[in-house]
């Protein structure tokens, strides 16, 4: 039990929030809720937030959770960079606070350490609340925050126009040329059965 408040929720309530959104309770949300707390209490308050996350695993869920930057509503950018690493920052100013971990002295935390390495092969994940545990006391020790100034917003404001693919005739952001990413070999399906035509293009 702890009297932690992450971002306003107290503890309990957090990993119940965690739960249902994230499915179950992830050492990778608690760390990142508190990575996100102390972000956003060295930012300056805003009502213009935006938050990027510098990895799609667990960071993402946090910053979800606890702000209200979400994918959706473009308020939130996701980098594949796998990088545990976020920076809250006023979409108009510019202004933000980076905040990551300190790898330095992460091998003084053994439970932490462990669970942060990634091998690539298959490993034992220890149990939730004994991490848990010194994520919440250990965890503060390893966050390190700094000031940055971002060079552009990262949420694209201009409207992008659409157009009509010319082979499958669905609509598709016209960046990408004249036909839209999965016809142009970025599929990542192909139709099951036998007809080949895309249902737009049907009689
Ligand atoms: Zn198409």
């Amino acid at each position: 039990m702890t009297d932690l408040i992450i971002c306003g929720i107290e503890y309990e309530a957090f990993l119940i929030r965690m739960e249902e959104f994230h499915g179950y309770r992830s050492p990778g949300v608690l760390m990142g809720g508190l990575m996100v707390d102390s972000a956003l209490r060295e930012l300056e308050s805003t009502p213009y937030l935006n938050v990027v996350s510098e990895t799609v695993v667990c960071l993402p869920d946090a910053i979800q959770l606890l702000t209200p930057c979400t994918f959706g509503n473009g308020y939130m950018q996701v980098l594949d960079w796998g990088k545990f690493a976020l920076t809250a920052y006023d979409r108009q100013t510019l202004s933000g606070v980076r905040a990551c971990l300190n790898y330095v002295r992460m091998p003084e935390y053994p439970l932490i350490n462990n669970w942060f390495e990634r091998t690539g092969k298959p490993r034992e994940k220890p149990p939730f609340d004994e991490l848990a545990e010194e994520i919440l006391t250990d965890g503060p020790n390893l966050l390190l925050n700094r000031s940055v100034r971002l060079h552009r917003p990262l949420k694209d404001s201009k409207s992008m126009p659409t157009q009509l693919c010319i082979k499958c005739g669905e609509s598709y952001t016209s960046y990408f040329g004249r036909a839209c990413p999965a016809c142009s070999g970025r599929d990542y399906y192909i139709y099951k059965g036998s007809s080949k035509k895309p249902v737009n293009l049907e009689e």
